[in-house]
């Protein structure tokens, strides 16, 4: 339906069922950084991202890294994690997530990210599946991003998307 919903919603990318999206056929993730593994205040993986990189890997779902945030702050974080990345994405315009999925169809793909107007935006333009998670640190956010959660908010709101489930497509 709106390009604004997300498939699904959780409070944090912990409570994703893993397996269930690779059960439905989905192998790569491509997943936003800031706010969505880690705030913009960590510059490396916390032993939870680490663990959730493991498990991802034990299932058979390819984890990369989207972000519109700048090589040498992706870079490190990806490094060190130990996953291909691309910085300076531009989310949602397409070319990134071109990039990102040769060699998969768009049925395999699911996106993760905290900000509607780009992560689940982006992905809803290519035909992927989608998970909207919350916010980890509303306080470090830049102006911009600020700017952007404005807007999000009033969609959120018009669609319910934090609510119940209904209307979810
Ligand atoms: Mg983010």
């Amino acid at each position: 339906m709106s390009i604004f919903i997300p498939h699904e919603y959780h409070k944090s990318i912990h409570d994703i069922d893993l397996l269930k999206l690779y059960e439905n056929g989905k192998r790569l993730i491509l997943t936003d950084l800031d706010n969505t593994l880690v705030s913009y205040a960590e510059p490396i993986p916390t032993e939870e991202i680490r663990a959730f990189k493991k498990k991802c890997d034990e299932i058979g779902l390819t984890l990369v890294i989207i972000s519109n945030n700048n090589e040498k702050r992706v870079k490190r974080f990806a490094d060190e994690l130990g996953v291909p990345y691309l910085a300076k994405a531009l989310k949602p315009l397409k070319r990134g997530y071109r990039k990102l999925t040769l060699g998969y169809s768009n049925d395999e793909v699911a996106i993760i990210g905290d900000q509607v107007l780009t992560d689940i935006v982006g992905g809803k333009r290519m035909g992927f599946y989608t998970i909207l998670v919350d916010v980890i640190d509303y306080k470090t956010e830049s102006w911009k991003t600020r700017f952007n959660r404005f807007f999000e908010r009033l969609i959120i709101k018009k669609y319910n998307i934090k609510g119940d489930k209904h209307g979810r497509t």
